[in-house]
């Protein structure tokens, strides 16, 4: 996978992973307000009348002006953030599985009013999703590992991100909550 592009807001929040090519639009646009870390990529382009070839130098980390979809700031619930929140692990047995074998349990069950949001849903294993089917875990007697909680922007662009650069790393770290272990 290549490397993605992290964009941030003006101020500094994260917003989205680009690809290179709307990386490139958005310098051509001239909507990079500053930039952080070392070339990244750079892409050629085509000769001018010098006899040099243009080119474009893109950062890893680049801020930027102009409009951004609405709802990218919103730390969208995906079954792969959310076994990534979990350390794929089931939150009620504390075994580790490969994605395929997860699922997403509401801790709260629908059919009880249950919520599909971020702090009513927990990575299970399927036996003990079966297990505890329609009933919370006080009434099914399986007590949570962790509490489930809502991953702030910077989590959140980490978790979406398997293939993080360390300077990318380095920037989005700095504003974890310290509600979990994010090094392991
Ligand atoms: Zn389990």
């Amino acid at each position: 996978m290549p490397d993605r592009i992290m964009r941030l807001t003006k101020s500094g929040l994260p917003i989205a992973w680009l690809s290179r090519e709307c990386a490139a639009t958005l310098y051509a646009r001239e909507q990079v307000l500053w930039s952080l870390g070392d070339t990244l990529i750079r892409m050629h382009g085509g000769t001018g009348r010098s006899g040099r070839q243009s080119f474009l130098d893109i950062a890893p980390i680049v801020a930027c002006s102009g409009d951004h979809p609405a709802d990218a700031a919103v730390p969208h619930l995906t079954n792969s953030v959310l076994f990534r929140r979990d350390h794929h692990m089931c939150l009620y047995c504390g075994t580790v599985h490969q994605p395929a074998m997860l699922t997403r349990d509401h801790v709260v069950p629908r059919v009880q009013g249950g919520r599909d949001h971020w702090t009513n849903v927990v990575t299970a294993c399927r036996g003990c999703n079966q297990h505890k089917g329609g009933l919370t875990p006080e009434q099914a007697g399986m007590p949570l590992l962790a509490v489930p909680f809502k991953p702030n922007l910077f989590e959140f662009m980490y978790l979406a991100n398997r293939h993080i650069r360390g300077d990318q790393m380095e920037y989005l770290r700095r504003r974890f909550s310290g509600r979990r272990d994010w090094a392991a």
